[in-house]
C-alpha cells in the first residue's frame, strides 16, 4: 500500500509539470488523463496524446474529453459532483483505516519484539514451564487481537471496494444520461456545446459539419417511426465509422448530427463530408413487418471553418446557413461548393 501510494505520487509530480508545460487546465479530467499518460498504463491512450502533441503542440480539449470518456470513464459534469463527494469520503475513511491498521500493526511488533526479549532473559535465566507457558499465553493473545484487526480491516476493505464499484457504476450511468443520445449512443448536443466552447477557449483550430436527413418526416409517414429509429441509428454507426483521430460526431437534435473535426480546414471537411454524403446515400434498413429493404436515405451538409476569432454560435451559424442552401438546392448535397 505504503510502495504504491509513493508511486502514484511520484507519478503525479511528474504529470503537473508536463500539464504545465502543455497548458492543460488544472481540471479532475486531465489529472487522470495525464497522470495515466505519465504512468503509461494505458499504450493507446499515451499514443493518441503524443500524436496530438506532435501536431498540434497540445492536446485539444474534445481529443481530451473523447479519450477520458473512452479510457477512463468518468466525468466532471456536476451531477457528479456528489457522487465524487462520497467517493473522497470513502478514500478518507480508508486512508483512516490503513493508518489504524499501521498503529496495530506496529503495537504488535513491539509485543512480539518484548515478549521475545524476556524470552531470551529467561532463557538465560533458566525459564521454568509456567513462566513459559504464560509467555505464550501473551503472544497468544497478542496474535488473537492482531487477527481479530485485521479481519475488520478487511471487512472494511471490502466494504469499501463494494462502495466504490457502486459509485463507480453511478457515475458512468449518470454521465451516459447528461452526455449521451439514449437512441444512438452518440454524445448529444450538452456534450457538443461543451466541446465548442473548449475548442474555442483553447484556440483549437476545427471545422464543423452540420448534417440532417432529407424529408424525413416523410420516410417517417412512409415507413412508420420504429423503421426512422432504425435510421438514425444507422447514420449514427456510420458517422462513429467515419470519423478520424480526433474527430467527433455528435446527435444535434431530430434528425441533425454535428461533427467537430479538429486541425481540418474547410476544404479538407468538404472532401471528407462528400464521402460521408455518398456513404450515407448507400443506408438501406430492413422493414421486418413486409420484409422489404429501403434505400432512399439521403442528407444535406452545411460546413464551415471557424475563423479563430468568432465565438461558437456564429460558426455553427454558418454551417447551419450553408445546410439550409444544400435543402434549398435540391438536398442530398454539401455546401459550400469551393
Ligand atoms: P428536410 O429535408 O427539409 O430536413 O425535411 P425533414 O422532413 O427531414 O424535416 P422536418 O423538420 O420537417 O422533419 C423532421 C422529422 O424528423 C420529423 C420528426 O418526426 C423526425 N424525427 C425527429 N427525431 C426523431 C426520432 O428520434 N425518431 C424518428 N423516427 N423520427 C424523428
Ligand atoms: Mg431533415
Ligand atoms: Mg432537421
Amino acid at each position: 500500500m505504503t510502495d504504491e501510494f509513493l508511486t502514484s505520487t511520484q507519478t503525479l509530480r511528474k504529470a503537473i509539470p508536463l500539464m504545465i508545460k502543455h497548458k492543460v487546465p488544472t481540471t479532475p479530467v486531465n489529472y487522470a488523463l495525464w497522470y495515466s499518460y505519465t504512468s503509461d498504463q494505458n499504450p493507446i491512450l499515451t499514443q493518441a496524446i503524443d500524436q496530438s502533441l506532435a501536431q498540434y503542440g497540445h492536446c485539444p480539449p474534445s481529443l481530451s474529453d473523447s479519450l477520458y470518456r473512452t479510457h477512463l470513464a468518468q466525468h466532471p459534469a456536476s451531477e457528479q459532483g456528489q457522487i465524487s463527494h462520497s467517493l473522497q469520503a470513502i478514500m478518507d475513511e480508508l486512508c483512516h483505516t490503513m493508518t489504524g491498521s499501521q498503529k496495530e500493526t506496529q503495537a504488535f511488533h513491539h509485543a512480539l519484539s518484548r515478549t521475545c526479549q524476556r524470552l531470551s532473559q529467561k532463557a538465560e535465566q533458566g525459564v521454568n514451564v509456567h513462566e513459559a507457558n504464560d509467555l505464550v499465553q501473551e503472544l497468544l493473545d497478542e496474535s488473537r487481537h492482531m487477527h481479530q484487526s485485521s479481519t475488520l480491516l478487511n471487512q472494511q476493505l471490502e466494504n469499501a471496494n463494494q462502495e466504490i464499484e457502486n459509485l463507480r457504476k453511478a457515475l458512468k450511468d449518470s454521465l451516459k444520461c447528461a452526455n449521451e443520445d439514449p437512441l444512438t449512443g452518440l454524445l448529444n448536443r450538452r456534450a457538443f456545446q461543451q466541446d465548442l466552447s473548449s475548442c474555442i477557449q483553447h484556440h483549437t483550430p476545427f471545422s464543423l459539419v452540420l448534417l440532417d436527413i432529407d424529408n424525413f418526416k416523410t420516410f417517417n409517414d412512409d415507413f412508420g417511426h420504429l423503421m426512422g429509429d432504425k435510421v438514425l441509428c444507422s447514420v449514427a454507426r456510420h458517422l462513429q465509422v467515419w470519423c478520424e483521430q480526433g474527430m467527433q460526431a455528435y446527435r444535434y437534435g431530430g434528425e441533425e448530427f454535428v461533427i467537430i473535426l479538429p486541425g481540418t480546414n474547410l476544404h479538407q471537411s468538404r472532401d471528407k463530408a462528400e464521402k460521408l454524403r455518398k456513404t450515407l446515400s448507400g443506408i438501406a434498413v430492413q422493414d421486418k413487418q413486409s420484409g422489404n429493404t429501403v434505400s432512399s436515405i439521403t442528407a444535406s451538409f452545411g460546413i464551415a471553418e471557424h475563423t479563430g476569432k468568432e465565438n461558437g454560435l456564429a460558426v455553427l451559424a454558418r454551417a447551419d446557413k450553408y445546410l439550409l442552401q444544400a435543402k434549398s438546392l435540391g438536398r442530398n448535397r454539401v455546401l459550400p461548393v469551393l
